[in-house]
């Protein structure tokens, strides 16, 4: 069997047009845009390309985007206080403060600040509290869990009644998307690094949703044939060196041969580029202009694959459905962040 593929990006681009289509009705009606404010602290990169590739998303749909930018050695107040003053202000409908913070910050503390009406990544406690009861509603889904559920229910799977295996508890991913399942009326397992015979219990799971971080853990031999599988993790595997080539830096014109860090050749040819994904270009390193800093960058000396939980060319053979890596569960997570945003502005307006 060959599993049907779950096209993560086109089903994302599907929930993003419908909130571009709402988010033109309540300007045109009550004249707002609905407003996404991100607070990064420190200058880790991938968390400065997560918050980028979030701004684009709202400049794309529309919406307002309010950037708050802090040092990596911002005090505890002066988080807060940002946390606080977004709080009160009426044009950001959702916050999102981009983790991990700074190992000095109490990052329970600030999440707890956040506002509940803008908790738009669902990670305050009341949310999660409510999420875990019967008969309340949490203000918003946490965004990846939320994703996950979408793809299913876009592909058409039946959750009511299904056995749903959930391989990780995490407060973001495991745990918020099992109790979504149970709220769906499936039937769950949670498991953790402590659980016995992973393999047994995930060929009981007509769903399989894998989220543990470890590369290609999920076998073809775990999956029960038919069942829907949906891969969360995002992990890095090593793969072979690319042939040498020559590249053009188009900042400077320079030629030169990409390499690994630790592989400098001072003077010499060899140097560290970058492939700019967002602008379609090619940089040496240290030559990246100012205005593509926040864009996608990948090294040009590609010592990494993304790969998944699950090992995919094993188990697209079992499966019935199954989400790539990338390609799956990624783009649907800022989507749904975008979707919260705009549940956020129209409760402010009173619209639900
Ligand atoms: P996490 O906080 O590290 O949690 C991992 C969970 O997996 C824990 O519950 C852990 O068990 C369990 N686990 C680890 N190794 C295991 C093993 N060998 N067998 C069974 N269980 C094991 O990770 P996370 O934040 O939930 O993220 C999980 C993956 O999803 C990561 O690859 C992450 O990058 C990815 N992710 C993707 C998105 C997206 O947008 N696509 C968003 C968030 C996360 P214990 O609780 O016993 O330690």
């Amino acid at each position: 069997m060959t599993a049907k593929l779950i096209d993560g990006t086109a089903i994302a681009e599907a929930v993003k047009q419908e909130v571009a289509a709402e988010v033109q009705q309540i300007k045109k009606e009550h004249g707002l845009a609905p407003g996404l404010a991100t607070v990064l602290v420190g200058e880790n990169p991938a968390s400065k390309a997560y918050v980028g590739s979030k701004q684009r998303a709202c400049a794309e749909l529309g919406m307002a985007s309010i950037g708050r930018k802090l040092p990596a050695s911002a005090s505890q107040e002066e988080v807060d206080g940002i946390v606080q003053t977004l709080n009160a202000d009426p044009a950001v409908h959702g916050i999102l403060v981009q983790l991990p913070l700074p190992g000095h910050l109490d990052e329970e503390k600030v999440l707890s600040a956040i506002s509940l009406e803008k908790d738009v990544d669902g990670f305050h406690p009341l949310n999660i509290g409510r999420l875990s009861m019967k008969g309340r509603q949490p203000w918003f889904v946490p965004c990846t869990p939320a994703g996950c559920i979408e793809l299913l229910v876009r592909s058409g799977v039946e959750i009511q009644g299904a056995e749903a295996v959930v391989l990780g508890r995490s407060n973001i991913v495991g745990l918020p998307v099992s109790m979504l399942l149970l709220h769906r009326n499936a039937t769950i397992t949670i498991c953790h690094s402590r659980s016995r015979d992973l393999p047994g219990i995930c060929r009981r799971a007509d769903i399989l949703i894998a989220a543990v971080g470890r590369t290609e853990m999920v076998k073809g031999d775990w999956v029960k044939p038919g069942a829907a599988v949906i891969d969360v993790g995002i992990n890095q595997k090593w793969v072979a060196h690319p042939a040498d080539r020559e590249w053009t830096c188009d900042a400077t014109g320079e030629t030169f041969i990409a390499h690994r860090a630790d592989e400098s050749e001072k003077g010499g040819r060899r140097k560290m580029g970058v492939y700019c994904e967002d602008c379609d270009k090619v940089y040496l390193k240290d030559h990246v202009p100012d205005d593509c800093q926040d864009c996608d960058q990948i090294s040009l000396f590609r010592k990494y694959q993304l790969v998944g939980d699950v090992d995919f060319d094993e188990v697209k053979e079992v499966a019935g459905y199954l989400t790539p890596v990338p390609g799956g569960v990624g783009p649907m997570t800022i989507a749904m962040l975008m979707q919260n945003t705009l549940r956020g502005a129209k409760h402010a307006l009173g619209l639900i």
